[in-house]
């Protein structure tokens, strides 16, 4: 079963029984200019503060050398290289600090190419995944699940044969269903973690329900070290629903839940707007409470008896409630910086 031979990336240790981690893939070319490396610098900060723990880069250029080292060093979460067809850049993304990088061994050419690699990271004392998409596979008849997990196993067999074992697995299809078979048949022969993702799976709403429908089922299983909700959209909802899928599961505890009631024709407060407003602060917040953002006063605070804190209102006067009692009345102006003053001073 997966999951119970250890692997080490910089301080993040995978395994079983220890946590599983979510991951997100940076959108856009490394920048070189330091102002825009600040800048980046600070959105890895914001990520990790709302739950990412492992970023990736593409890594297609030298020009990027200097850059990407910069990165490595200075990122709060380890930094991961993408590598395709150079073995040449993998070794200079190693060089770099990489704490990980993701190769796919079929498309880096030949086997003495791939055990430079695998030799490199070895000495530097880094990891290695495997990533195999259901679209980069060597030919074969057998069904597409059966062919990833073999060809992830028979790489494994080349890595432990180079005395590497610092090593993730990946198998990722755009169809959900592969993507589970194939996870569940490596898993059944292997105990290496597994990073689990469904692939190009769409905009927000296609990509977190594919992904929560395969991922959710895998995790539930036991199988699977390393998350990533792949989204054609911001990284930042990527970090924001691989969190809050471990969290449905209860294989995350900290961070503020939010319960917000749909509306409906009884609405006299704009749950919606006020929402909107206040969520990226939410994110960020690493308390253990549960946060409800109601629509009115009729069945509001009733619903969120079970809420730490609660907000609702009518019209400009809103009302915040700790543990069902209300506490304080403010305006509609004052009612973002009233809640989150409330949350700064909760247990
Ligand atoms: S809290 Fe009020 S507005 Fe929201 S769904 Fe319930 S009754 Fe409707």
């Amino acid at each position: 079963m997966t999951g119970d031979h250890q692997v080490l990336i910089k301080d993040k240790l995978l395994g079983r029984g220890l946590p599983i981690l979510v991951q997100t893939m940076y959108d856009s070319a490394i920048p070189h200019d330091n102002t825009e490396i600040d800048t980046l610098i600070r959105r890895i900060g914001k990520l990790n503060s709302m739950g990412c723990d492992i970023i990736r880069f593409s890594y297609p250029h030298k020009e990027d050398h200097d850059a990407f080292t910069t990165l490595c060093a200075r990122s709060p979460i380890p930094v991961v290289a993408d590598i395709h067809f150079d073995y040449k850049m993998a070794l200079d993304a190693i060089e770099c600090g990489a704490h990980k990088i993701r190769i796919n061994p079929g498309n880096i050419g030949a086997e003495w190419k791939v055990k430079e690699v695998v030799e490199s990271a070895k000495d530097h004392g880094i990891a290695i995944r495997i990533g195999l998409n259901s679209g980069s596979l060597p030919k074969g008849n057998d069904p597409t699940e059966m062919l990833m997990s073999n060809t992830a196993l028979e790489y494994l067999n080349w890595f432990e044969g180079w005395g590497f074992t610092n090593t993730v697995v990946s198998l990722k299809a755009s169809d959900g269903d592969v993507t589970m078979k194939a996870n569940r048949l490596f898993a059944k022969q292997s105990d290496y973690p597994l990073h689990l993702g469904v692939t190009e799976a769409g905009s927000v709403v296609s990509a977190i329900t594919r992904s929560t429908w395969a991922l959710g089922q895998l995790l539930s299983e036991g199988i699977g070290n390393t998350i990533r909700i792949s989204i054609t959209g911001d990284i930042e909802t990527e970090v924001q629903a691989g969190v809050e899928l471990l969290r449905t599961l209860g294989l995350r505890k900290k961070g503020i839940r939010i319960v917000s009631c749909p509306r409906c024709g009884r609405h006299s407060f704009d749950s919606q707007g006020f929402l909107a407003s206040v969520e990226q602060d939410l994110l960020t917040i690493d308390k253990d409470l549960t946060v409800a953002i109601m629509g009115c006063q009729v069945n509001g605070p009733g619903e969120a008896k079970a809420a730490d804190l609660a907000i609702t209102g009518i019209g400009n006067s809103i009302f915040l409630y700790e543990k069902g009692e209300l506490v304080r009345k403010v305006t509609a102006s004052e009612a973002k910086s009233a809640l989150l003053e409330a949350i700064e001073h909760a247990e």
